[in-house]
């Protein structure tokens, strides 16, 4: 005879099983509404209390049916990521630390501007590849965030801005995929999450303002030519392979040369051709903000249509490079604009709460090891690197 089994269990059970709607798109909602037995129209009706009303709670769903919402509520959840803790910077930025499914955290940040606001989404809980002036790449890599974490984090974000209330307007105007993680290697959950965004039964971003960022992983960027026209934003960094090498380490695998070309298709596909790909270049002291780097980089994209965006490098423990100095900046951002190229610095923001670029380390249950190498080879324990923010 088997042992009856309590209560609790069978709840936690049934917890586990529920199917998580919140990254789910128009399609697969209606999908799940068929085989639940029910209309699929009232995938537009869900969707809109979930993305434009920010509600988790079936029964407040007032034109769905009293048996659907009954349903619903055995089999199915709105659950976002648990935020863990949430600051705000002197200058307005706000940094939350998310706990998603199991117990990895990441890290979102808001960056209010005049009339937008840009969210930078995690993708990823760390990351696989090792860029070596970036703090996330040191954490390693635990694993690939679901849809309905990355959407999560921009339905946490509105929420907290009471931006869910009617007539209070949007607080999100821009997402940008520059927060933990590589989204070209979480293609398929990234390009949902995505398409959420831009949809108008989700959040109604526009395509050029969602900005996918990558270091360049060559085979997902040729992948996603045809599938969206979101704008990109390409992680360089050094305008030859010696050097870009020696930074993200993914250009021996994909050269820059084989990068650029596949922009380039990217690019072509789009509808409005007269859209420009940003070239990110975070400026190291002494490592690649020399002139001759500026004059070598005006040369390498002469054929390709972009502005830069100048990033002062971010120390951060575990690294030795050093912020570009004002007069090193100065100089190469002049370089590239007499040559004609539209050039932004991307001014720091938030960095007394740790969330500016490359600042964002979250807790990473490393798979890959290389944390601990890295900290082993500065002679560093966990705590000083990894701060805990419970
Ligand atoms: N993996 C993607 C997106 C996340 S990184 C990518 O690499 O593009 C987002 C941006 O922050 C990238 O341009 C990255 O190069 C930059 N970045 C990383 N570490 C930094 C640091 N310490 N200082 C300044 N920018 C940094
Ligand atoms: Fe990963 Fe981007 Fe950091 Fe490189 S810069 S380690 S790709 S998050």
């Amino acid at each position: 005879m088997t042992e009856p089994t309590t209560p609790q269990i069978i709840d936690a059970a049934a917890e586990q099983a529920k199917v998580n709607l919140l990254g789910m798109s128009h399609n697969e909602l209606r999908q799940q509404l068929k085989a639940m037995g029910e209309k699929p129209f009232r995938a537009e009706q869900i969707l809109k209390w979930i993305h434009h009303e920010g509600m988790t709670d079936f029964d407040l769903m007032t034109n769905i049916s009293k048996p659907l919402r009954a349903k619903l509520k055995q089999c199915a959840e709105i659950r976002p990521p648990q935020i863990v803790s949430q600051e705000t910077s002197k200058d307005g930025t706000r940094k939350w630390v998310m706990r998603t499914d199991g117990d990895g955290l990441i890290e979102t940040v808001f960056i209010p501007e005049d009339g937008r606001g840009t969210l930078c989404v995690s993708s990823q809980v760390g990351c696989s590849l090792d860029c070596s002036f970036c703090s996330t790449g040191k954490q390693g890599f635990q694993r690939d965030l679901t849809a309905a974490e990355i959407i999560g984090q921009i339905w946490l974000a509105i929420k907290s801005f009471d931006g869910f209330k009617a007539g209070s307007g949007r607080s999100v105007t821009n997402v940008v995929f520059m927060g933990m993680g590589e989204p070209l290697l979480n293609f398929d959950n990234v390009l949902s999450a995505m398409n959420l965004m831009m949809d108008d039964l989700g959040y109604g971003i526009s395509k050029r303002r969602v900005t996918l960022s990558t270091s360049g992983v060559v085979p997902a960027l040729e992948k996603l030519i045809g599938k969206t026209d979101v704008s990109l934003a390409i992680s360089l960094h050094a305008p030859n392979d010696e050097l870009r090498s020696q930074l993200v380490p993914i250009n021996k695998k994909y050269p820059i040369k084989v990068l650029l070309d596949t922009v380039h298709r990217y690019m072509d596909d789009l509808q409005y051709k007269k859209r420009v790909v940003t070239i990110e270049y975070t400026l190291i002291s002494n490592v690649n903000d020399r002139p001759e780097h500026a004059y070598e980089l005006a040369q390498l994209l002469k054929n390709t249509p972009c502005k830069i965006n100048l990033i002062p490098f971010n120390p951060f423990a575990m690294s030795d490079y050093k912020k570009v100095s004002n007069k090193a900046l100065d100089k190469f951002r002049k370089i590239l604009q007499n040559d004609g190229y539209v050039t932004t610095v991307r001014t720091t923001r938030g960095d007394d709460i740790d969330a500016a670029c490359g600042q964002l380390v979250g807790d990473v249950k490393d798979k890959t090891k290389r944390a601990a190498r890295h900290r082993a080879a500065r002679g560093m324990e966990t705590e000083q690197v990894v701060k805990i923010v419970q």
